[in-house]
């Protein structure tokens, strides 16, 4: 059975990481978070209490191994060994993630260690250059969008979820819109629709139907192919 490699892009919570995750799962896939990657690169950094230049950045990326490890409450990230998969989502890392990621020797490294994770296919990767750059022949490439109320509003439940009570919804979607305007306008990689990628608007969509409008569109390019 041929596989095939799903990239998913799109802004931040337009529902990348939980679409691609029930796809991934539906067709037996690997997913692969490659925010989560950039996230720990941030984290890495924030520990060294450096400031951010190229010279610490490429000592930090020598020393560092990022892993992604399937588990079944879903994906876990390892910074050299340890899981910090929720440190990763902390507030300070969601402020410094964009700033770190328009690094070119950041970009260079994760971009080729999302290649070898992927290199069997049978993949749904989601990000902000996939479809663009790391796999710019993937069969299927999906750019998600949502409103910024929408937005604002699923990053507003995640925290108080964690029990993160410090930010309002008006400081959430000024953070959203600074990160989507900082990814969308850097010069290496910046966040874009690729040319053949289906859009999908998820405003008004359940996490269901959006999962199931893109496990369709990928049944149908499986079975085409095989
Ligand atoms: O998807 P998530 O919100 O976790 O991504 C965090 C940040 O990582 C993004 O705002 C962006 O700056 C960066 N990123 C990127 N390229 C990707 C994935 C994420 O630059 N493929």
């Amino acid at each position: 059975m041929k596989k095939i490699i799903i990239a998913i892009d799109g802004p931040a919570g337009s529902g990348k990481t939980s679409t691609a995750k029930i796809v991934a799962e539906r067709l037996g896939y690997i997913y692969i978070d490659t925010g989560a990657m950039y996230r720990a690169v941030t984290l890495a950094w924030l520990r060294t209490k450096q400031p951010l230049n190229n010279e610490v950045l490429t000592e930090l990326l020598k020393n560092i191994k990022i892993e992604l490890e399937a588990s079944p409450k879903g994906q876990i990230t390892k910074l050299n060994g340890n899981d910090v998969s929720d440190e990763i989502r902390s507030v300070e890392v969601n402020k410094y993630v964009s700033p770190i990621s328009a690094v070119e020797i950041v970009r260079t490294a994760m971009v080729d260690l999302q290649r070898k994770l992927a290199i069997n296919k049978g993949c749904v990767m989601d990000g902000r250059d996939i479809g663009t750059t790391v796999f710019p022949n993937a069969e299927l490439k999906i750019y998600l969008t949502a409103s910024i109320g929408a937005r604002a509003k699923r990053r507003l439940n995640e925290y108080m979820e964690k029990g993160i009570k410090d930010l309002s919804f008006d400081e959430i979607a000024t953070q959203i819109l600074e990160r989507d305007k900082f990814d969308s306008t850097r010069e290496i990689s910046p966040l874009t629709k690729a040319k053949d990628a289906i859009e999908i608007d998820t405003s008004d969509l359940t996490l269901e139907s959006q999962a199931e409008m893109v496990e369709k569109l990928a049944l149908k390019i499986i079975n085409n192919i095989n």
